[in-house]
């Protein structure tokens, strides 16, 4: 189950230093939002706000790209002025792939954030990205269907 593995596995998003992404090259970072930057229906927290700081001085972008609805990532991304696109129909790399063209963006240069190796991994590995998992943000308020696929996760992560 490697096709799985992400590059980097870490407890948060504020572990993603400016070190590492500047060893890799990367200057754009793709962000699943939910449970990732932000608990289900929350906005960006200090913790957040300190971080993405930190992204902008050094001049990495920050790209949300969500399956949830375009309303929620704008609530999340306005204050931040983060570009923000809902409906992605992650693990599916079209929508993504599109905007990448739009605002001229190579895999070479990007990583891949998440909480989810069916959505988020799988999909930045199908980009061509370096991927990162992060464990999951208040994970007690995600819904069933989110659960239950962690429990799947959990199975395959046993067999690394
Ligand atoms: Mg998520």
């Amino acid at each position: 189950m490697k096709f799985f593995k992400p590059d980097y596995e870490f407890d948060h998003f504020t572990d993603i230093t400016i070190e590492l992404l500047k060893k890799d090259n990367v200057t754009t970072i793709f962000s699943d939002l939910d449970s990732t930057l932000a608990a289900h229906d929350q906005l960006g927290d200090h913790d957040f706000t300190k971080w993405h700081e930190k992204l902008e001085n050094n001049g990495i972008k920050l790209v949300v790209v969500s399956n949830n609805s375009q309303g929620r990532v704008d609530r999340f991304t306005k204050p931040f002025k983060i570009i923000g696109y809902g409906r992605c129909k992650k693990p599916t790399i079209s929508t993504i792939r599109k905007i990448m063209h739009e605002i001229s963006v190579k895999s070479s240069n990007s990583i891949f954030l998440g909480d989810q190796l069916f959505t988020d991994v799988l999909c930045g590995k199908r980009l061509g990205m370096k991927t990162v998992l992060v464990k999951p943000l208040g994970e007690e308020h995600e819904p069933w269907t989110v659960r239950w696929k962690r429990g799947l996760e959990a199975s395959i992560k046993k067999r690394w």
